[in-house]
């Protein structure tokens, strides 16, 4: 942008985009997983596209700071800011946002947020596809978005400035366009809402398993444990009423014990917490361990239930002297008779966890369930071999979402800190204080989401290409007819307006158009016609009074003689002419004696015919092609007589003085008869005696002033030879 060339207006416009842009971006809307509509960009859009790839450049920082601040990556200024430069410039190639959008992504965009994602982020592998993926469509989303906007408010307009295309687009190139544009944003806002309405409903569906499961496997867990407490107590109360002697004790423990094999082992010892009897046998007979008579005294089975007299289930513990298995010892006291007030020692079964490996293979509500179950102190009783933790060991786990948009509860066990959970899963709490965790792992819903996002994608590439072919062809269809029409129209004639040129599928509209074009032309051709006509006769017409006017000019109208201008023109010409050959040129003036008089006897009309007369038989006698015989004014004439013999001129001269004077003219009016002589002056000179004509004229008014002088009916003609001057008078 160059500094003399930046339009305030436009730079405040694209700064109340941006911060538009800042501010919608502040607030991307969640759709699933990581995946947010991000409709802020929409901004930075039109900015490209009404104010050019520069001013552009300002809205988009400012939108995605909007991003940096709820994304927290600064890749967000990369990939924007070259998206509206790529927009823009592609803009004033001519290219349509919606394409050139597209195009930015498929070779720039993508690639860029890969090459990003992979350099600086900590997103595994897999999740990948489903991000650059997700950009892209987001991009093609808010790009149709903005193409939209600008044809729906037509005051963005206002700013066409720099950034439109100055070519003009064809009807096919806009109605594709548009089709694409329609059919891009109701498919991918149409995707997207099902995709969303997919994933909740197939969370949902999840979450249902999940705690169906966890109900399921929870009240069989309580059922177990109650179960083994109840043996435990029966055998207690066994042991109290029966009243037996303490050798009975172990064979009797080892029947129990062998009804019930989920006990690992199984243990009385009496008042002083001296272990009695002990099962399985083998365990009494270990000669090292020597359990028999250990103490238990310090374990808080023998202590909740000796002393505090109740059926007690402990908390998961590695079991000490009879193995190093993680067990649940649930111990319960008996008595003497009737002292129900001091015990006569316990009762002890240590639960076999391994019970909930079976129930968790045996889970037959979801092949990839995984199970974690704790007890009150949030020890793991048993977890999922799968989930690589150990049992007794405090269950660590966190269910933050951060930017995550999901519904289901999610959790993450083996890596705390990373951006994406692991597991979603449901919890429940045992009447015994012990919490059931069912879990499963996100991959599967995540890659349900991405290839929905995938095939979103695909479906768009093709639906644009199948919208642009059938688009084109339907636009054919519209626009064939008009080119015809637009073509033939130029150049019809009568005849061809005769035949019809248009195909009977045209549309009735285009038709119509035909229809009314014809009979236009028709009018037209008629009102050229007519027109040729009336211009030919009016051509006529005017050449014929220009031919009059021409004449009027250079023509005398009372003799039908040359005029005195024309004669005046005339002399160059004849100048010239006789210059070259050397000619002499004789120049007359004649002037008709006392015709006044004539005027006054008998009449002006008569005076006139005597002109006539006086002209015609001038007209005769100097009738050479190259003499020029002009009426000078009134009843003087003028001729000018090239290539004279000045041997001869006098002689003609007097000659015509003779004829004029023997010629008889008739007053029209009166039919009297009357004659009429002339005084003529001349010279003949060589064409080099002068070439301005007044000269000639000068000499000649002389010799006719001369004449006059001289009694008039006279020739006196200078002749002009060389150096001698000749005055002749007759
Ligand atoms: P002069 O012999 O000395 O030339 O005598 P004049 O009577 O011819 O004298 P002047 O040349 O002075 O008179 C010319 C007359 O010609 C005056 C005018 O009434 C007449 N005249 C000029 N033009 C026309 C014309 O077109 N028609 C008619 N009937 N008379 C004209
Ligand atoms: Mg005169
Ligand atoms: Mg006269």
């Amino acid at each position: 942008m160059n500094t003399k060339t930046i339009n305030p207006q436009h730079l405040l416009f694209a700064l109340i985009l941006g911060v538009l842009g800042f501010i919608i971006n502040c607030y991307p809307i969640p759709i699933f997983a990581n995946v947010q509509l991000v409709i802020g960009n929409t901004f930075s859009i039109i900015s490209a596209v009404i104010l050019g790839p520069w001013y552009a450049l300002i809205t988009a920082l400012l939108s995605a700071s909007g991003l940096m601040l709820t994304w927290g990556s600064p890749h967000v200024y990369l990939i924007f800011s070259v998206e509206v430069l790529f927009i823009g410039y592609s803009r004033r190639k001519g290219l349509y946002p919606l394409y050139g959008s597209a195009l930015y992504w498929l070779t720039i965009g993508m690639p860029l947020t890969y090459l990003y994602m992979k350099t600086f982020s900590d997103l595994p592998g897999s999740h990948m596809p489903f991000a650059i993926i997700k950009q892209g469509i987001n991009g093609l989303i808010y790009a149709s978005l903005a193409s939209l906007l600008i044809v729906l408010i037509p005051k963005l307009w206002q700013f066409n400035g720099r950034s439109i295309a100055r070519t003009r687009r064809s009807f096919n190139d806009q109605v594709t366009y548009f089709m694409t544009l329609m059919l891009t944003l109701c498919l991918l806002i149409s995707a997207l809402t099902f995709n969303y309405l997919f994933l909740e409903k197939q969370q949902t569906l999840l979450h249902r398993n999940l705690t169906e499961t966890a109900v399921h496997l929870s009240s069989a867990t309580e059922q177990y444990i109650e179960n083994h407490k109840r043996v435990v107590e029966y055998a207690a109360n066994f042991l109290s009423l029966a009243n037996t002697s303490s050798n009975e004790w172990q064979p009797m423990l080892s029947k129990l014990h062998n009804n019930y094999p989920s006990f690992i082992t199984m243990l009385i010892a009496n008042d002083e917490a001296k272990v009695v009897a002990g099962s399985p046998g083998v365990m009494m007979l270990d000669e090292n361990r020597d359990i028999k008579d250990m103490s238990i005294k310090d374990r808080d089975y023998f202590i909740e239930s000796f002393h505090n007299h109740q059926v007690y289930v402990s908390p998961v513990f590695k079991g000490r002297g009879f193995g190093n298995d993680s067990i649940i010892a649930i111990s319960a006291p008996f008595y003497h008779g009737n002292n129900a007030t001091k015990a006569a020692g316990i009762i002890e079964g240590s639960l076999d966890l391994r019970f909930f490996s079976s129930i968790d293979s045996k889970n037959n509500y979801g092949d990839k369930e995984l199970l974690v179950l704790v007890d009150n102190n949030n020890h793991i009783i048993y977890a999922t071999t799968e989930l690589g933790l150990t049992e007794h060991e405090d269950f660590k786990y966190s269910n933050d979402k951060g930017q995550y948009h999901i519904t289901l509860d999610v959790i993450k066990i083996n890596n705390l800190e990373a951006t994406s959970p692991e597991y979603v899963y449901t919890k429940k709490k045992l009447n015994n204080g012990w919490q059931l965790y069912v879990l499963q792992p996100l991959s599967p819903l995540l890659k349900t989401a991405e290839s929905q996002m995938l095939g979103t994608f695909i479906l768009l590439i093709i639906s644009i290409i199948l919208t642009s072919f059938i688009s084109r062809k339907v636009c054919q269809l519209l626009t064939a007819p008009l080119e015809i029409v637009a073509n033939q129209f130029g150049q019809m004639s009568n005849e061809e307006l005769k035949s019809q040129v248009i195909d009977e599928n045209s549309s009735k509209e285009v038709f119509n158009l035909y229809q009314s074009l014809t009979a236009s032309k028709r009018a037209l051709l008629k009102h050229q016609l007519e027109l040729e006509e009336t211009v030919a006769i009016r051509t006529d017409e005017l050449e014929q009074a220009n031919k009059k006017l021409l004449s009027l000019v250079e023509e005398d109208p009372l003799t039908g003689l040359k005029n005195r201008r024309f004669a005046e023109d005339k002399f160059e010409a004849v100048l010239d002419f006789c210059l070259r050959g050397e000619h002499a040129i004789t120049i007359v003036i004649l002037d008709l004696d006392f015709f006044k008089k004539v005027n006054d006897t008998y009449g002006h009309l008569a005076g006139d015919e005597c002109l006539r007369v006086v002209s015609g038989l001038l007209k005769n006698e100097f009738k050479r092609d190259t003499d020029i015989v002009a009426r000078y004014g009134g009843e003087e004439f003028l001729l000018i007589l090239p290539l004279s013999n000045a041997l001869k001129i006098e002689q003609h001269l007097n000659k015509f003085k003779q004829k004029l004077s023997e010629v008889v003219i008739t007053s029209p009016t009166s039919e009297q008869q009357f004659s009429v002589t002339t005084s003529i002056g001349a010279i003949t000179a060589n064409a080099s005696f002068s070439n301005d004509i007044d000269v000639w004229i000068k000499v000649a008014d002389d010799n006719l002033y001369a004449a006059k002088e001289q009694g008039r009916n006279k020739v006196i003609i200078n002749v002009i030879n060389e150096q001698v001057t000749e005055q002749k008078a007759q």
